[in-house]
């Protein structure tokens, strides 16, 4: 029986959810339980049922997000599940190989396609910062896949859902969390479509103003390089690269960074690049779907006034 983790925020099910559904309700023959970690909001449940869910267990009890908790929650409610897919988003991350050791399964996280079971289940995973695929066999009975947020296509498969609850007891954790804050208004980067990013060409963190007005016209997240977060002109959460966030939009708009093979490794899989360089040498535009030559501080202007007009 195939399985997902469900990862809900404050009750809503992101879209990287939906793609584990789609996912997991496409590789099963016998239906597909979600498993969440406290009450979903309404209408949620009727969201998995539209990409194939069949049976949400809602697992209670547990406060707020921790890894030991969550993982050994999630391993005690799977009884029949031997496929469980997740999004390999950071909750994904933490909770995947916790809970291959407790179901004792086989493991991959970065995968970003359907598994080819024509002999066996093989599934396919990026490696080296996005630089290559490898085509891993998951050989155990219970498996988990951690599957890269955007790399799924949705696909609808209307079923009607059963909701059951659980309950556990934190009473034997390790640990407990007694109070946790999230950063209000923000579109999380691992998950945007759309992302703004800019580097050192932008001199200083008093020209963000543009690069954030064009990200919040075009409903996108904002990213920035290695030495702008090293400098702090930007907050570390933004960092993109080898050693930052591995993203994977379907627009990455670079503005200002060179585009090193650091700092590629961690974008290069982003469907549509547009790299703005003033200088038309830069390695980044050989990487880049559209080039603009041009000064940020002149194309940033026009590009956030056509985006306006677009609006209008
Ligand atoms: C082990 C290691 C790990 C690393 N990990 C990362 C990582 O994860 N992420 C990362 O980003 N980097 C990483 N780096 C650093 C990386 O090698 C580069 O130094 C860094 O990405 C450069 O940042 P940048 O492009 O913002 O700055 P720069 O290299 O200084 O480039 C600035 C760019 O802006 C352009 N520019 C200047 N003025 C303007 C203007 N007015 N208008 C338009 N364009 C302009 C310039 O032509 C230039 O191309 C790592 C390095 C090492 C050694």
């Amino acid at each position: 029986m195939t399985g997902i983790y469900a990862e809900n925020s404050e009750g809503i099910f992101k879209k990287s959810v939906l793609e584990a559904a789609s996912y997991a309700s496409q590789i099963s023959t016998d239906g597909v339980t979600a498993i969440c970690i406290g009450s979903p909001n309404d209408g949620e449940a009727d969201k998995l049922a539209k990409y194939g869910i069949t049976k949400l267990i809602i697992v209670e009890g547990l406060t707020a997000f921790d890894a030991q908790n969550y993982g050994k929650a999630i391993a005690a409610s799977l009884t029949g599940i031997k496929t469980l897919i997740m999004a390999n988003t950071y909750e994904g991350k933490a909770l995947a190989p916790r809970i291959a050791v407790l179901m004792n399964a086989s493991l991959a996280t970065n995968v970003v396609a359907l598994p080819d079971t024509s002999n066996g289940f093989v599934v396919k995973r990026g490696v080296f910062s996005g630089k290559g695929f490898a085509h891993v066999q998951l050989s155990r009975d219970n498996k988990i896949v951690a599957i890269t947020p955007n790399s799924i296509e949705l696909k609808e498969n209307q079923v009607s859902i059963a909701v059951e609850k659980a309950t556990v007891s934190e009473a034997g954790n390790l640990t407990k969390i007694t109070a946790s804050n999230k950063a209000a208004g923000k579109i999380p980067l691992t998950e945007a479509e759309i992302v703004v990013s800019a580097g050192r060409g932008m001199k200083g963190p008093e020209n963000w103003g543009m690069v954030e007005e064009l990200a919040s016209l075009l409903g996108a997240a904002t990213a920035c390089s290695k030495p702008v977060s090293d400098m702090e002109w930007r907050p570390h959460s933004e960092h993109v690269g080898q050693t930052g966030i591995t993203i994977k939009p379907n627009l990455y708009i670079a503005i200002g960074i060179s585009g090193a093979i650091q700092h590629l490794a961690g974008v290069s899989s982003s469907k549509v690049i547009v790299v703005i360089n003033k200088d038309p040498e830069a390695p980044f535009f050989k990487a880049a779907d559209y080039g603009i030559v041009g000064d940020a501080f002149e194309v940033l202007p026009q590009l956030i006034a056509a985006a306006k007009a677009a609006q209008n």
